[in-house]
C-alpha cells in the first residue's frame, strides 16, 4: 500500500485496509475467489493502466506500443503453451464478455444456442433468459438428471438432435462433477454444431492436468483469469487456428474498446505461476481437500448434490437439515465464513432463497490449509447449522475460525520463485 494513497484520500485507503483485514480474518468458501499473488499485483497495479492499445499486436490504432506488443505476445503465448491451443486472445474484460464473444465469433443474433441451464448449475451467460446471451440468441437449455445431479449425455444428444444449435455450449458454475467435454464434441459434430466450452471454474485444474482439458473438443474454449487460474480478474479466449480472426474481431472491435492492458500484464504473470510444478501441487492440494471437506459433511449428515466432488467445490442440499440456504450463508459469514446461497437443480425454492449452498477449496488451499483443515471447516459448518438461531455458539465459531485464520495468514506476500520457483515468504 502506497503512502500516497494514505495521504491523497484516507477514506478510501481506510477502506482498502478494512478490506484487507475481512479478508484475512475469514474462511473464504466462494469457490469462485482466489487470493492473488504479490507479483501479479505488482503487475495489475502498475503503469500499463494508463496505456491505450486497441487492435493487436502490429496492428494498433494508436502510437507508443513498443511495449504492450510485447506484453500481449507473451501473454498469448504462454497461454497458448499451457492449454497447448493453436491461439489466444488475452483481451477480453472479464468471462461474460469472453463468452459472448465467443458466440458471436460463430453464430449471429437470432440463431440457436444450447447450454446448461442456470438452476442446474449453468452461468448466466450461457443462454438464460435474463442475461442478453438468452434475449439475442434462440436459447435452448439442458439440465443436469435429477436423479443423480449430474449430465445425462443420451439427454443432450437428444435435445440437440431435435433443436439442431449453430453452437452448443460445455461447462458450468456450479457442477461438482468431471465435465466429459469429448461427448460434448461428439455430440456437437453429430449434429453440425460449433462446441464451445467454458472452463471458467476449472481452467487451473485444467492446466495442472487434474481435469480433462476440453482444447482438443472444442472450437473456441473460454474462461477467466481469477478463479483456479489464480490470476487477476479478466478473461481469456482459446481457439483452434482457423477460428483466430474471427475470434479477434468479435472481442475487438465487435464488443470491446481498448484492452485493460494492466490486467493482461497481471495475466501473464499469473500464466507463467501456473506454469510451475508447484501450480500443479496447488491444483492437486485444492481437489484433496475439496474430498476432504466433502466427506466430512457427509459424515455429519448432508446431502451434496451428485453424492460428492470431483473438482473444486460441492454443492449442499440442505432440504434434510429444514434451513435455507441463505439464511445459512448470512449465519456463516457472521460467524467468518463466506458462502454463497445457491440453486440446486429442480429447487422447489424460488432462485432468492433457495435451498443450497456452493462452497469450494481454491482459496483456502492458497493460504495453505490441507486436509485435516478442511475437515475442520465442515465441523464449523456443521456446529452452525446445529445452532442456527444461537447468535453466542456462532460468534464462538467466529473466534475459532480468525484462530485457524491466523495460523493460515493470506498469502499476499507469496511469490514464485524464478529458479528453484519455491512458494516462499517475502
Ligand atoms: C464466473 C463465470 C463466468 C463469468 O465471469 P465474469 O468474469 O464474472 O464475467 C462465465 N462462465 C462461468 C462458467 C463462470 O463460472
Amino acid at each position: 500500500m502506497t503512502t500516497a494513497l494514505e495521504r491523497y484520500d484516507p477514506l478510501i485507503y481506510e477502506l482498502i485496509r478494512q478490506e484487507e483485514a475481512r479478508q484475512s480474518g475469514s474462511i473464504r468458501l466462494i469457490p469462485s475467489e482466489n487470493y492473488i499473488s504479490k507479483a501479479v499485483m505488482q503487475a495489475s497495479g502498475s503503469c500499463l493502466t494508463n496505456k491505450y492499445a486497441e487492435g493487436y499486436p502490429g496492428r494498433r490504432y494508436y502510437e507508443g506500443q513498443q511495449v504492450t506488443d510485447l506484453i500481449e505476445k507473451t501473454a498469448q503465448d504462454r497461454a497458448r503453451k499451457i492449454f497447448k491451443a493453436d491461439y489466444a486472445n488475452v483481451q477480453p474484460y472479464s468471462g461474460s464478455v469472453a463468452n459472448l464473444a465467443a458466440y458471436l465469433a460463430l453464430a449471429k443474433p437470432g440463431d440457436t444456442i444450447m447450454g446448461l441451464a442456470l438452476p442446474h448449475g449453468g452461468h448466466l451467460t450461457h443462454g438464460w433468459n435474463v442475461s442478453v446471451s438468452g434475449k439475442i440468441f434462440k436459447s435452448v437449455q439442458y439440465g443436469v438428471n435429477p436423479d443423480t445431479g449430474r449430465f445425462d449425455y443420451d439427454q443432450i444428444r437428444e435435445l440437440a438432435r431435435k433443436n439442431k444449435p449453430r453452437i452448443i455450449i460445455s461447462g458450468a458454475t456450479a457442477y461438482p462433477r468431471q465435465i466429459e467435454f469429448d461427448i460434448f464434441g461428439d455430440i456437437s459434430k453429430e449434429v453440425g454444431a460449433y462446441h464451445v466450452s467454458d472452463i471458467a471454474h476449472i481452467s487451473g485444474l485444467v492446466v495442472a492436468g487434474i481435469h480433462k482439458s476440453p482444447v482438443p473438443y472444442a472450437d473456441i474454449v473460454s474462461t477467466t483469469t481469477h478463479k483456479t487460474l489464480r490470476g487477476p480478474r479478466g478473461g481469456m479466449l482459446l481457439c483452434r487456428a482457423e477460428h483466430s480472426e474471427k475470434v479477434d474481431k468479435s472481442v475487438f472491435p465487435g464488443l470491446q474498446g481498448g484492452p485493460h492492458m494492466h490486467t493482461m500484464t497481471a495475466v501473464a504473470v499469473a500464466l507463467a505461476e501456473a506454469d510451475t510444478p508447484e501450480f500443479v501441487e496447488y491444483a492437486k492440494q485444492i481437489v484433496k481437500n475439496a474430498k476432504a471437506l466433502s466427506e466430512k459433511l457427509l459424515e455429519y449428515g448432508f446431502n451434496l448434490v451428485s453424492g460428492g466432488t470431483d473438482n473444486h467445490l460441492m454443492l449442499i442440499d440442505l432440504r434434510n437439515k429444514g434451513i435455507p440456504g441463505k439464511k445459512l450463508a448470512k449465519a456463516l459469514d457472521r460467524a467468518r465464513i463466506e458462502t454463497n446461497y445457491n440453486s440446486i437443480p429442480n429447487d422447489p425454492a424460488p432462485p432468492f432463497n433457495p435451498s443450497g449452498l456452493r462452497i469450494g477449496t481454491p482459496a483456502i488451499t492458497t493460504r495453505g490449509m490441507k486436509e485435516e483443515q478442511a475437515r475442520g471447516i465442515a465441523y464449523f459448518i456443521n456446529k452452525i447449522v446445529e445452532n442456527i438461531d444461537n447468535e453466542t455458539v456462532i460468534e464462538e465459531v467466529g473466534k475459532d475460525v480468525l484462530l485457524l485464520c491466523s495460523q493460515f495468514p493470506v498469502p499476499e506476500h507469496f511469490i514464485i520463485q524464478g529458479k528453484n520457483r519455491q512458494l516462499q515468504a517475502d
